[in-house]
């Protein structure tokens, strides 16, 4: 019986392997600034790109939880959770004045994202096109951004 509690705890306490969360796009910002408050800005919180995406296709597209949660390839308790992150975190960005930050969580893209590292443009590029240029300035310093930047 101890032997089986010990590696019952043992499985309990493993980090949980996390499913990817599919996302369309990135964020369009790296960071959120408050404006015209008093002082200077307390801190900084992260928003996880599935949490960004999770705001945006409930409250921005008007999804529904259950559709949400089939875009982005979970189960709905776990949309549920990411979704109450996202909505913790920007309140408390909100009423403390902190910034918001933009960072690459657990995610992967339904197609490949480029970020021009000249005009910070973000884009995707069809396969069939081999030159990688950005759309925005020409420039050919891109940087293919579907994995930890
Ligand atoms: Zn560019």
């Amino acid at each position: 019986m101890r032997v089986f509690s010990l590696s019952l705890q043992k499985i309990i306490s493993m980090p949980r392997r996390r499913q990817p969360r599919k996302i369309v796009a990135p964020p369009k910002f790296r960071e959120y600034r408050p404006y015209g408050h008093q002082g200077e800005s307390t801190g900084t919180v992260e928003l996880l790109y599935e949490e960004y995406e999770s705001i945006k296709l409930a409250d921005y597209d008007g999804l529904s939880h259950h559709q949400a949660c089939v875009l982005m390839g979970i189960s709905r308790p776990t949309f549920a959770r990411i979704y109450e992150s996202a909505r913790r975190k920007i309140a408390q960005a909100l009423v403390e004045t902190k910034k918001i930050k933009s960072v690459f969580g657990n995610v992967y893209f339904d197609r490949n994202w480029y970020k021009c590292t000249k005009c910070h443009n973000l884009f995707t590029l069809p396969d069939s096109i081999h030159e990688r240029l950005c759309p925005m300035c020409k420039s050919n310093k891109i940087e293919f951004i579907n994995s930890n930047q």
